[in-house]
C-alpha cells in the first residue's frame, strides 16, 4: 500500500515542471492567449505600451460609456459622498442608500419587480440556480450559454437538459423530457444575444414554448442590457416580450458603464431568496460605492435619452453594409457584435497581427472558443465609434484582407 502511494507521489517540484509542460502544451497548439497592455482610458482609440495609437474594435464599450465625463464625474462624486470601498459583504455592513437605489432603478428599467446586485454577472449566474432549484427540478439551457450559466447549473441539483443552439423544436424536445422525467419546475435558461455570433435568442417562441409547459424563463443579458430594443431594455424588448421573462442577469461591465459588476433582477421573491442563499452574493464583498453611483448615472442617461443606443445601431448598419462591400464575409444579424469570418485559424491571427500594424485593433477567435474550422475576427461597434473610425477601419481590412489573398 504504502509502497504504491510512494511510487505515484510527486514532490511539488514536479508540480510546477507539470504546470511548465501544460503552459507548452498550449503554446504548442497556437492557443496562448497574450494579453495587450494599454496605456490609456478605454474608448474609440486607445494607445498600447508601445505608444501606438489604434482604433479600438474589440470591447464591449457598447455605448461608449467606460469614459464617458458624466460617468466618470458621479464615480466621483459617489468616492467622495459614500467612500472607496465598504469592507463588507451587503448583510453585515455592506449596503448603501446607493445599493438600494441602483437595485430599484435597475428594476424599473429592465421591468420587472426587484434586482439584487453582484461583484460580476459571473457571479450572478454562479449563485442563481442552486438557491432556487433542486433535484426534482429542471433546468432546460441553450448549448452554447455562456461559461458563467453552465458553472452556475452545474452547482445545482437539478436535472439539466440541453438544447442545440437556438433551436426551438429541440427545446420542445426537452420540455417534453423533463416532463416525462417528472420535474417539478422548469427553468429555461439561454443567453439573450449570444457573444461569439451576435444571434439574438427567439425569447417571442421560447416564452410561448414555455408557456405551454408551465416553464419558466431566464435570460443572460450581458450583451444587451441598455442598447437591444428601441429603448434599450434588452432583449425582451428587442424581441416584444418585456415584462414577461422571469429571470434576468446581467453585468455593469459592459455596455452599462463598463466598470465591474453584475446583477440578478426579477420576482421578488425570487431576489428576495436570492439574498438569504445565493453563496456569492452571501460571501462576497459588495459592489465598491464608486462604480454603484456611476451605474445610477448610466441608467440616467439612458433613460433620458436614446441617443447612444441609436448611434450605436447607425454605426453598426453603416460597418455590416461596409465590410461586406470589401468582400468579407459575416455572419447575419443587426447586432452590434460582427463575426468576420476567416475560418482558419492562422489566418485569423495573421489578419488580427496585420490590422494592428494598419492601426486597428482586433482579436481572433479560435478552437476552442469557436467550433474548429469556424475561425473569425469578432468586432464590436460603439456609440464611441465615429464615421471616420469605422471608415479607416474598413480599409485597413480591405488592405490587410487583400495581403493575406481574402479578399479581391
Ligand atoms: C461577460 C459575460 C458574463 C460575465 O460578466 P462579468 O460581469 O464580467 O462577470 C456573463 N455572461 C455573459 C453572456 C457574458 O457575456
Amino acid at each position: 500500500m504504502l509502497q504504491d502511494k510512494d511510487m505515484t507521489m510527486a514532490s511539488a517540484t514536479d508540480f510546477y515542471a507539470h504546470l511548465r509542460t501544460e503552459l507548452q502544451g498550449i503554446r504548442d497548439a497556437g492557443l496562448y492567449k497574450a494579453e495587450r497592455i494599454i496605456a490609456t482610458p478605454q474608448g474609440a482609440e486607445v494607445r498600447t505600451t508601445d505608444g501606438r495609437e489604434v482604433i479600438n474594435l474589440c470591447a464591449n464599450n457598447y455605448l461608449g460609456l467606460s469614459s464617458h465625463p458624466q460617468v466618470i464625474e458621479a464615480a466621483h462624486e459617489a468616492l467622495r459622498t459614500h467612500g472607496y470601498g465598504l469592507s463588507s459583504v451587503r448583510f453585515i455592513c455592506g449596503t448603501q442608500d446607493l445599493h438600494k437605489s441602483l437595485e430599484a432603478r435597475l428594476a424599473r428599467f429592465l421591468g420587472t419587480e426587484d434586482t439584487i446586485l453582484y461583484a460580476a454577472a459571473f457571479d450572478a449566474n454562479g449563485g442563481l440556480f442552486e438557491p432556487l432549484l433542486g433535484e426534482d427540478d429542471a433546468i432546460i439551457s441553450d448549448e452554447l450559454n455562456h461559461a458563467s450559466i453552465i458553472d452556475g447549473i452545474r452547482l445545482c441539483k437539478a436535472k439539466r437538459f440541453r438544447y442545440k443552439h437556438n433551436d426551438m423544436a429541440d427545446l420542445a424536445r426537452c420540455l417534453q423530457e423533463a416532463e416525462a422525467a417528472g420535474a417539478r419546475f422548469k427553468l429555461v435558461f439561454t443567453d439573450g444575444v449570444f457573444s461569439m455570433d451576435g444571434t439574438v435568442a427567439k425569447l417571442a417562441e421560447m416564452r410561448e414554448l414555455c408557456d405551454q409547459h408551465g416553464a419558466l424563463l431566464g435570460i443572460d443579458e450581458c450583451h444587451a442590457s441598455g442598447f437591444m430594443g428601441a429603448t434599450g431594455r434588452g432583449t425582451h424588448e428587442h424581441r416584444g416580450v418585456f415584462g414577461k421573462v422571469d429571470i434576468i442577469t446581467g453585468t455593469l461591465g459592459k455596455a452599462l458603464g463598463g466598470a465591474s459588476g453584475g446583477f440578478t433582477s426579477g420576482k421578488k421573491e425570487v431576489i428576495e431568496l436570492l439574498r438569504q442563499r445565493s453563496r456569492p452574493y452571501l460571501f462576497s464583498n459588495t459592489v465598491a460605492p464608486s462604480i454603484v453611483g456611476a451605474s445610477i448615472a448610466v441608467l440616467d442617461l439612458l433613460e433620458a435619452s436614446t441617443a447612444l443606443r441609436d448611434k450605436l445601431a447607425d454605426n453598426t448598419a453603416y460597418f455590416r453594409e461596409a465590410i461586406q462591400a470589401a468582400g468579407f464575409e459575416i455572419k447575419p444579424g443587426d447586432h452590434a457584435i460582427v463575426p468576420i469570418m476567416v475560418y482558419d485559424a492562422v489566418v485569423a491571427q495573421k489578419l488580427a497581427a496585420r490590422l494592428l500594424e494598419l492601426g486597428v485593433y482586433v482579436v481572433g477567435f479560435f478552437f476552442p472558443v469557436v467550433p474548429k474550422g469556424q475561425a473569425r475576427i469578432r468586432v464590436q461597434m460603439s456609440a464611441a465609434h465615429d464615421r471616420h473610425h469605422l471608415e479607416r477601419a474598413v480599409a485597413a481590412f480591405a488592405q490587410a484582407g487583400r495581403e493575406l489573398g481574402l479578399v479581391k
